[in-house]
């Protein structure tokens, strides 16, 4: 069983890439009013109606036990409001987050719970939960919203294409900061690289025989004939308009971190301490339990 993380900050394990790129986005000239423009637009309040009239919507109710894994992986994520929890029949081993304002949705596809082990799917779902967390949904929203502007709208299209390219390069780098949710939430660095090997394309015959092995291999490989997970070389390659993937990629980066030994100091820094008086669970630094005044009786 994961732990959970108490008061977890998103700061603590963002992807320096990933502010960086956001922060670019912003300052580009016109950034602010076409955000303002498009998240205006019927059309995403259009959308979470949408889901909420198409898709199966899971309650406590409806599927007790799937919505109990999410709440679960919210917990542990220290997510301060649960998303609407939806599923969507498609054999994608996949899950995404939309919505607007307060109405956030979580869309988990059929194929994800089918095939993934618990822990697999609570690494997807900690990776959907850390872009709510560190506020990429809007911004998730947008890219998609831009690319449909350049296709259908020529006009506007030499105004948006600057910043269509500058948001895609950022929804890259926010990925890799999702990543790193994912594994906080599953706990579990062989789940998490399961989960991404079949989100690569490993077919489901080969499941019970793979190990996380040959994904890091294939990382490694990467990195040497591509000149390694340099600025530039993400910067090129996200130029390119297909979205999400580079599974190995973010695989090798995920391995990094891990290697850096930054996960294990934020697991150890939120992972928190219990009172073995009453069994209130305490952040690391607590000077006493704030249910029984405790002071030093810790597990
Ligand atoms: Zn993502
Ligand atoms: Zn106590």
């Amino acid at each position: 069983m994961a732990q959970k993380l108490i008061k977890l900050d998103t700061k603590s394990y963002e992807h320096p890439f990933d502010a960086k790129a956001l922060q670019a986005f912003k300052i580009l000239p016109g950034a602010d009013k076409v955000t303002n423009f498009v998240m205006n637009w019927a059309t995403i309040k259009w959308l979470t109606i949408q889901l909420a009239g198409s898709n199966f919507h899971v309650t406590k109710n409806s599927c007790p036990e799937l919505f109990k894994q999410v709440k679960n992986i919210a917990d542990i994520l220290d997510l301060d409001r649960l998303p609407e929890i939806y599923t969507e029949w498609g054999y994608f081993v996949n899950a995404y987050t939309t919505g607007y304002d307060d109405a956030t949705l979580l869309v988990i596809y059929s194929g994800a719970i089918d095939l993934m082990s618990e822990k697999e799917l609570n690494y997807i779902i900690g990776h959907e939960m850390g872009h709510i967390k560190s506020g990429h949904v809007l911004y998730h929203v947008m890219a998609q919203k831009f690319a449909e502007i350049v296709a259908n709208f020529s006009l506007a299209a030499p105004f948006i294409e600057p910043l269509c390219l500058a948001l895609n390069y950022w929804v890259r780098m926010s990925e890799f900061t999702a990543d790193r949710a994912g594994l906080l939430a599953c706990q579990d660095l062989d789940a998490a690289l399961k989960s991404i090997i079949k989100m690569a394309g490993l077919p489901g015959k080969f499941f019970s025989s793979m190990g996380k092995e040959a994904i890091i291999e294939q990382a490694k490989e990467f990195e040497q004939r591509y000149g390694g997970l340099a600025d530039k070389a993400i910067k090129t390659i996200s130029i390119l308009d297909d979205s999400h993937p580079w599974t190995v990629m973010r695989a090798a980066e995920l391995v990094k971190w891990v290697d850096s030994g930054e996960y294990e100091k934020v697991l150890n820094k939120y992972k928190g301490k219990t009172c073995s008086i009453c069994g209130n669970v305490e952040v690391q630094d607590a000077s006493e339990c704030s249910v029984c005044g405790n002071m030093d009786k810790w597990i």
